[in-house]
């Protein structure tokens, strides 16, 4: 390669991404084509990074693309949808010099491999621009689903219970130690809980099982209580959990029972790519054999009941402490305007 200049880049790190998917055209032409299948729904999302907001300069770009790619791919496990392929526009700070600039996208590359690799989707397509502010990704996920089977936030049901998968609060004390916030673990948990906030796992396997069995899901990225607010608003309804049944790994369990942090910061934390799910009472065993084939725990934590008055102020939903009474969460989770 002469010179860093967009096509080289395009040419050397992208094009390879492309090989195995025909609608890609090798990344030589002005779009790329998703065969349209009369029996299945395309499902598309978009999610953006950006450095000094989303992730720290300096942030191995390894785990950065795999972030980039799992924060999509989870978006699709919550409509149930398996995924097939992405667009990604990567805007490059033109202040790197390019010795910089190569280096990093030789990882951030190598990192989109493997993961595609595991995921078995291709990059098809994206834009490759440089930009005076800072690196800015955004990838575009597309999958599918069987049509009229994708899960929808809209659907829970008044008696449904309420699951999540895996545990709750990692990502955000991840992100605690990351910022110099949470000292003093063991190097075990220090691991653990800066790998889950930098390379969370979404739910593919899980969130494709759920499909026919769950009424409502969303993956939880703005923190629990507030992603299952989005669903009880645009269900109609409200929900109440037990905040001592929320799945804590046992680092989270470490924390939360040496004080350091509150249970209500980590209900509310947000960044954990869980699955939340709604499900009526009798589809619980075959979501526990899901949950097993998945190899992701699949945890009850509540109930859909009926919205309360919210005008007079009554919260979406509750949490209960141990002892059954009311506990106050901040749950509006996190925003960004
Ligand atoms: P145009 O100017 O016609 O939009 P571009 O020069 O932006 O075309 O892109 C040329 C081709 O390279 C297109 O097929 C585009 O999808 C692909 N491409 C550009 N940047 C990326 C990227 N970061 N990842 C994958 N494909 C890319
Ligand atoms: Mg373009």
């Amino acid at each position: 390669m002469d010179r860093a200049d967009e096509f080289s880049i395009i040419a050397r790190y992208f094009r390879p991404l492309a090989a195995g998917h025909d609608g890609a055209l090798g990344l030589l032409d002005d779009a790329a084509l998703v065969p349209g299948d009369p029996a299945r729904t395309l499902v598309v999302t978009v999610d953006t990074l950006i450095e000094g907001v989303h992730f720290r300069a300096g942030d191995p770009p390894e785990t950065l693309a795999g972030k980039l790619i799992a924060v999509n791919l989870s978006d699709l496990a919550a409509m149930a949808a398996t995924p097939v392929a992405y667009l990604l526009a990567i805007s490059l700070p033109s202040a790197w010099n390019e010795p910089a600039l190569l280096r990093w996208l030789d990882d951030f590359a190598s990192g989109l491999a493997r993961e595609q690799a595991r995921f078995g989707i291709h990059l098809i397509g994206g834009d490759t621009v440089a930009t005076p502010g800072p690196l800015v990704l955004t990838l575009t996920a597309f999958g599918h689903v069987a049509r009229g089977c994708e899960l929808r936030r809209s659907r829970a049901r008044t008696g449904d219970d309420v699951y999540v998968s895996g545990t709750i609060g990692d990502g955000h004390l991840g992100l605690r130690v990351l910022d110099g916030r949470l000292g003093g673990l063991t190097e075990d948990d220090r691991v653990y809980l800066t790998t889950r906030y930098r390379q969370p796992e979404p739910r593919v396997g899980l969130g494709t099982a759920l499909a026919g069995l769950a009424h409502a899901a969303a993956d939880v990225s703005d923190g629990l209580v507030a992603d299952l607010s989005h669903i009880c608003r645009a269900s109609g309804v409200a929900a109440r959990i037990d905040a001592a049944l929320v799945p804590l790994s046992p680092a989270a369990r470490r924390v939360c029972a040496a004080g350091r942090v509150t249970l209500s910061a980590l209900i509310t934390g947000g960044d954990d790519y869980e699955l939340l799910a709604t499900a009526p009472p009798a589809a619980a065993a075959a979501l526990s054999r899901a949950s097993a084939r998945a190899g992701v725990a699949l945890t009850p934590i509540g109930r859909i009941i009926e919205a309360a008055d919210t005008e007079a102020g009554a919260p979406l939903v509750t949490v209960l402490d141990v002892g059954g009474q009311p506990l106050d969460v901040a749950w509006g989770g996190y925003r960004h305007l």
